[in-house]
């Protein structure tokens, strides 16, 4: 059997076991999903939101790229964030990076990954020239790519709510709660570094006046 039809074979025992537990699960999950959270993820397959949090089917909505992104020309990021904000109307958004993650190890070298990659990397970077001081005081080579990962999942949490999608909600309904977490592939805990509670105030030069 090859890998792939492995994953065929998995699935089906997968199901079976399922509606074993619960005859309904698949005529409840496909009439309706009402998750509460949207997470924003690294691809990495080390960090599967549902395992490492014990969700079910149902319960997270799921946004993953390198190193857990947020940028505010990505059209994919965008219409997952409008998407889960207003009418999926999630509670909380989740940015979780996560120790060792090697598109943060890759954007601190000076390696040229080609375009596209580059183009990615460039984000992190952009990151680091901002806790520049911060960083290059830590020698520990280890202990400041970790540092930089809590650093960008900080960054990237600041950018959900300089989105008009999140102010807008936070005026309206006072929604979503914003979090930053960073999970320990060593130990698999994750580690919460940064909240933004609706209405929090940020920089005057990103907030919208005409919402
Ligand atoms: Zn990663």
């Amino acid at each position: 059997m090859t890998s792939y039809e492995k994953l065929l074979q998995e699935n089906k025992a997968w199901a079976q076991e399922q509606v074993e537990d619960d005859p309904d699960f698949f005529k409840r999950l496909s009439s309706l999903q009402s998750p509460e959270f949207l997470w924003i993820g690294c691809s990495d397959s080390r960090v599967p939101a549902d395992k490492i949090t014990g969700t079910q089917p149902g319960e997270i909505f799921v946004h993953r790229n390198i190193a857990n992104m947020v940028v505010h020309t990505d059209v994919n990021l965008l219409s997952v964030l409008d998407y889960a904000v207003n009418h999926l109307k999630v509670k909380h958004v989740i940015v979780c990076g996560h120790y060792g993650c090697g598109g943060i190890k890759a954007a601190i070298t000076n390696h040229d990954y080609n375009q596209v990659l580059n183009m990615w990397l460039r984000n992190i970077k952009d990151v680091y020239r901002l806790h520049r001081n911060e960083l290059e005081s830590i020698n520990d080579e280890e202990l400041r790519t970790d540092r930089l990962v809590e650093l960008n999942v900080i960054e990237q949490v600041m950018h959900l709510s300089k989105t008009s999608i999140i102010q807008r909600a936070w005026q309206n309904e006072n929604r979503p709660q914003l979090h930053g977490w960073v999970y320990g592939l060593k130990n698999g805990i994750i580690n919460p570094v940064f909240e933004m509670d609706a209405g929090t105030p940020i920089d005057p030069l990103y907030e919208y006046d005409n919402l």
